[in-house]
This record gives structure tokens, sequence and C-alpha cells, in this order.
């Protein structure tokens, strides 16, 4: 008999369906949990994760890269970090791994309805926004313009090709800059935050989420404030290191909220209130 569909908690074996390879350490994992029936009627929400597991190399929290209008598969983007991350990229098509949840607190995508989303990510960091933007795209009249500003080492680096060059085609404003340029690379070099000096947003119906690396993360916040954008107009998800996901073991605790239950995604009016590294100067 399949577990209760309830039973969060609980591990779940899940297959590698297809591997999609985004740049030396980034891959995209599409699985699918080998009880069809659990499959059939899992659902989540665009800003929540999963705890993801490989016996003797331990368990993780990764965000779902793929969208909930799209049901069947679940995305995870992973970059290789360490030791579980490192064993999944060793994953064939066909492997199994384990899988449970889907846990924290998700983008509010209601409340994000009839808004213009500008998206700024760096890295692996538009791995929990792709999910947004994917499902802005499938309920198309429900949100305004979508912009995407995303930021890599190199031109080797330029992760989720594939996508942004679909949203392009769908009509989302995609900029790519480098911090260092490669021969044939005719784009922009520089920080996220230098394409956004010709944005022109309409503050009274814009909402940003940022996803990034600490130092990417506190420039794009410094100029966002200085374009007009207030705290409450502005959302993150937290990186911090979890073992349970649950709220139990209290790894990822910041200064007296979880970053598991609490979050991870949190506005920047909620992260001011706290005490937290990515804020200090
Ligand atoms: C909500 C959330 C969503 C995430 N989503 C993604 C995602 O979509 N894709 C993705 O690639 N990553 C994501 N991460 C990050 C990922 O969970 C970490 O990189 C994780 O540590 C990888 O596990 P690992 O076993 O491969 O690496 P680890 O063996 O855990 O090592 C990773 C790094 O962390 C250090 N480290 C390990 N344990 C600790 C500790 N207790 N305290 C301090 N440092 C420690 C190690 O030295 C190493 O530098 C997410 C994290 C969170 C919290």
């Amino acid at each position: 008999m399949p577990q209760p569909i309830t039973d969060i908690y609980l591990p779940r074996q899940a297959k590698v369906e297809q591997i999609e390879v985004e740049n030396s350490l980034i891959s995209t994992f599409v699985l699918a949990f080998s009880d069809r029936q659990y499959n059939d009627a899992f659902h989540y929400q665009p800003g929540q994760f999963m705890m993801v597991s490989m016996p003797h190399y331990g368990e993780a929290p990764i965000s779902i890269s793929s969208t909930p209008t799209r049901p069947g598969a679940i995305h995870l983007s992973v970059r290789r970090a360490g030791k579980l991350t490192n064993a999944m990229h060793g994953l064939q098509v066909g492997d199994t791994i384990d899988l449970r949840g889907p846990y924290g607190r998700p983008f509010p995508m209601e409340q994000l309805q009839g808004q213009d989303l500008l998206f700024v990510a760096g890295g692996i960091g538009l791995a929990p926004l792709r999910a947004v933007i994917n499902g802005c795209l499938d309920q198309r009249d429900r949100f305004g313009t979508l912009t995407v500003l995303y930021g890599s080492r190199t031109p080797s680096d330029i992760a989720f090709q594939s996508d942004l060059g679909l949203w392009q085609k769908q009509g989302v404003d995609c900029h790519l800059t480098v911090d260092a340029a490669e021969p044939g690379w005719d784009g922009a070099v520089g920080l996220v935050t230098s394409l956004m000096d010709d944005l022109t947003p309409e503050l009274s119906r814009s909402t940003a989420l940022v996803c990034g690396p600490p130092m990417m993360f506190r420039a794009v916040l410094g100029k966002l404030a200085s374009m007009g954008f207030s705290d409450e107009q502005v959302l993150t998800t937290m990186e911090r290191h979890m073992k349970c996901g649950v709220g139990i073991c209290r790894h990822c605790h910041m200064d007296g909220k979880l970053a598991c239950v609490d979050g991870p995604v949190f506005s920047l009016a909620e992260l001011r209130k706290l005490k937290i590294m990515e804020l200090e100067s």
C-alpha cells in the first residue's frame, strides 16, 4: 500500500529520468517518485525545497527548480559543493535517490499577481527563481512584465542557458553579465548590478526577487534601495546549513527565526529585523 500523501517526513525513492548539464559544476536532475501514485499526487510551491539524500553521502536541502504548473516531475538543479552534491553528479539516468519534503515557506505567488517582477540572480541562485519564472510564464496573464538579470563568473559558467533562451523567446527581458570575459564573448562584463542602471521600473507595481552569493546579494540590495524599492518589495531565499528541514534541529537558526520553517523565502523587511551576516556591511 502506498504511504499516505500527508506523511512528508518519510524519505521516498525517486528515479533520475533525465540529467541536464548546465555547466561544469551545475546539473539539473529531472526526477519522478518511484511510487507513481505518490508522484502523481505530489504537490509543492515555488520557493520550497526538498531534503535530498543518498546512502553513505548524507542529506542536504535543495530548492525545487521546476514549477508545480508542470506536474509529473521534480527538477533539482545541483551545484557541486561537497559530499552529497558530488555524489549526485555521479548519478546516471535510471539511478535512484531519496527525497523528503517539500518543506519551507514558498514565494507568495498570489501576492505577486499583477506585479512587474524583477529577478536578479547569480550562479545557482537562479534555481529557485526558475520555479517562479516558469510558473509565471504558465499563467502569463496573471503577472506583469518579467525581467531577468543573471550574473556568472565567466561565459562558460552561464547555467540555465536553454531556459534563458526559451524565456527570451517568450517575452521575458533577459540580461546576462559575466565577471570575466572569454574569447568570443561580446556581452556585458561586470557585476549584475551594472545591468540595473538602465531599468526604469514602475515602482507602484514592482517586486524584486533576488538570489545569489552574499556579496552579490548585498550589492543588489543597495542598488534596489537607490532605485526606490522598499524593503517589502524585495524577496529572497536564505541558505543556511540544515539537518532536519522541519524546525527540530535548529541548525538553520537565524536570530530567532529558522530558515527551514520561517523561510527559506523572506522579504527584506523581515530580514532587517534579524542580525544576519548577509546584511552586515
Ligand atoms: C533552502 C536551501 C536551498 C538550497 N538549494 C540549493 C539548490 O537548489 N542547489 C544547490 O546546489 N544547493 C542548494 N543549497 C545548498 C546545499 O544544500 C549545500 O551546498 C549543501 O551543503 C550541499 O551538501 P553536500 O553534502 O554536497 O556538501 P557539504 O559536504 O555539506 O559541504 C558543502 C560546504 O559546506 C561546508 N559545511 C558542511 N557542513 C557545515 C556546517 N555544519 N557548518 C558550516 N559549514 C559546513 C563544507 O565545508 C563545504 O564547504 C540550498 C540550501 C538551502 C538551505
